[in-house]
């Protein structure tokens, strides 16, 4: 098991949310990190490394140019308009279907956002570069052989879209690297060469999202692909964040028809009901037969998170980590969300000794 963790998280540290109506402290805080990195050193697991430098390029795989150059710019602009240096944040969204060509910093935060949660700081896009380095880094080593690594992303990704942060995140780390390991076999294909690497059919991977929140961005991004299959076990968006995408019957459109897979949870499911669902999930991914794995690794489906009502348990976490491990497969953890920073680092050290010892 690899660890990789980016410092430069420590750049973004929004002062608030507005969440339910109310000036919420921020809940994705540095201090998430600090839980998650001393657990890892109290038990014993490998002292975690810093990220290689990826360019613009693998996001660019991903994200839409205009949106990464909003991410790069807002901030500035935003101040030198005179609004506040505190965090950029959308006070007005395009109502659906229109989005007239306003430059004004406060229309491009309502276009390039879909919620309250997601400001822009002065230090949030280097560490949201910094994130994706992370994610990036993992993935290579999958490519390089690793059968394991786990990633400390910081700001999470799986909400984000190709073209709005939300949700606590920017750039979609996961999204990111499962597209990086899709196209791994590509430079290797001559004209000459009618397969790639992998023999018949180009790499496929899986995207397995157990965070208690659905990963719309993700889904979205690969909405439209048979190459990623993308899979999320979540709180059903009936009652819970992010409310407009994440049902059963989104099975994905055109040629990702049939890979898009969505099992949403009942409040208060426990460890019993949550493998069950996990196992039908993992059994939908075997059947897919990818070459990587990719595992959005949300900790709010925690009994106390005060974000969720699932109710897994610090050993729910080991056993999840067993049964992904029968996958078998190169897999890439790539952290998500996780509020109950106390626990957080303990149920993370869980999943992976529960990964790692299976
Ligand atoms: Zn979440």
């Amino acid at each position: 098991m690899e660890i990789i963790a980016n410092a430069e998280h420590q750049l973004h540290d929004p002062p608030f949310e507005i969440l339910d109506g109310v000036l919420t402290p921020y809940y994705e805080s540095p201090r998430r990190v600090q839980s998650i990195l001393s657990a890892i050193d109290r038990a014993s697991l490998p002292v975690p490394r810093a990220p290689r430098r990826f360019g613009l390029g693998p996001i660019l795989g991903v994200h839409a140019e205009d949106y990464v150059t909003y991410l790069q710019q807002a901030h500035a602009r935003w101040v030198i308009s005179g609004r506040p240096a505190e965090s950029v944040f959308p006070s007005a969204m395009a109502p659906q279907g229109i989005a007239g060509p306003s430059s004004s910093p406060s229309a491009l935060a309502g276009r390039y956002c879909f919620d309250l949660s997601a400001p822009i700081t002065s230090g949030t896009y280097a560490a949201a570069r910094g994130s994706v380095d992370t994610a990036l880094t993992g993935a290579s080593l999958l490519l390089e052989g690793a059968r394991a690594a786990y990633v400390i992303c910081r700001p999470p990704g799986h909400h984000a879209t190709r073209n709005q942060a939300g949700g606590y995140c920017y750039f979609n780390n996961a999204a990111i690297a499962a597209h990086m390991l899709a196209h791994a076999g590509e430079a290797s294909t001559a004209a000459d060469e009618p397969t790639t690497t992998w023999g018949m059919r180009p790499p496929v991977v899986a995207v397995l999202d157990i965070d208690v929140h659905h990963g719309n961005g993700t889904q979205a991004i690969f909405y439209e692909r048979s190459d990623v299959f993308v899979v999320s076990l979540h709180g059903d968006p009936d009652r819970e964040y992010p409310y407009f995408s994440g049902f059963a019957d989104e099975r994905g459109a055109g040629t990702g028809t049939g890979y898009n897979l969505n099992l949403p949870l009942a409040a208060g499911t426990d460890d019993a009901g949550y493998l069950a669902a996990l196992d039908q999930a993992l059994s939908a991914i075997a059947a897919y037969s990818p070459h990587y794995l990719v595992v959005s690794a949300g900790f709010d489906t925690y009994i106390d998170d005060p974000l969720g009502d699932l109710a897994v348990t610090t050993g729910g976490f080991a056993r999840i980590g067993a049964h992904i491990a029968g996958l078998k497969l190169p897999t890439l953890f790539v952290q998500e969300g996780g509020y109950a920073i106390e626990q957080l680092g303990i149920n993370v050290v869980s999943l992976l000794q529960g990964f790692m010892n299976a």
